[in-house]
């Protein structure tokens, strides 16, 4: 089975690969992952759809003019939601300091956002939707959410974006200080995926994907 991944970013399709090797009903299924450039590039989509899952629907539905109509496109959306910000920054996660999409600059902007706010008001999570569309439209959605807290101040070198910042529930150091594997045991992004995979295990007919 194939899945074309709606993004330019190789890096997400062998981290997704990944995932689908771990996992043994996907291992069955033969699942291969490729990135949008097999198939011409990711056109040009802007993320103005204001939801995490309308985010990956028109990322989805703009690769899916190109890839052939027995195979699925995933397309996925994260970001990180602060309650005391109302959920902020949310789906401008990525964009939180500005257009051109510093993570340094955005975790920084974070973190004087939060100055002064008590410890019992900096709880937060993490949010990754997956989005799969079929070559007949049919559309289904998965959901994966982390929760835990920001810190006052950065901790940690491994990891991306708002990792140093943020400790998960029931532990002490950040995402930036677990590092890969303890993270990837936690995170939104995994807990999507194990939905996912579910799901596709699932599936009676596997053929008819
Ligand atoms: P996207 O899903 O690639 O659009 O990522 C959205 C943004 O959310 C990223 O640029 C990061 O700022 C943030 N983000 C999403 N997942 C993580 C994570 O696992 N750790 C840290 N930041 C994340």
């Amino acid at each position: 089975m194939k899945l074309f991944l709606a993004s330019g970013n190789a890096h997400k399709a062998q981290e997704f690969q990944a995932l689908a090797n771990a996992t043994p009903a996907m291992r069955a299924l033969r699942l291969e992952i490729f990135t949008a450039k097999a198939v011409g590039g990711m056109p040009p989509v802007v993320e103005d759809a204001g939801t995490f899952v309308g985010n990956a629907r028109k990322k989805a539905q703009a690769l899916r003019v190109l890839v052939p109509a027995t195979d699925w496109v995933l397309a996925d959306d994260s970001g990180l939601c602060v309650d005391a910000l109302g959920g902020a920054p949310g789906v401008e996660s990525a964009y939180y300091a500005g257009p051109a999409g510093d993570s340094a600059a955005n975790l920084n902007k974070l973190v004087e956002t939060m100055r002064g706010v008590p410890a019992a008001r900096r709880q937060a999570y993490f949010v990754c939707v997956l989005f799969l569309l079929g070559g007949d439209g049919r559309e289904q959605v998965f959901e994966g959410r982390s929760d835990g807290s920001l810190l006052d101040e950065p901790r940690g070198g491994a990891g991306f974006g708002y990792d140093p910042l943020f400790v998960p529930e029931d532990h002490t150091q950040t995402f930036a200080e677990l590092g890969e594997a303890t993270k990837n045991a936690l995170s939104h992004r995994s807990r999507a995926w194990g939905q996912l995979a579910a799901w596709l295990a699932a599936k009676e007919n596997v053929a008819s994907l």
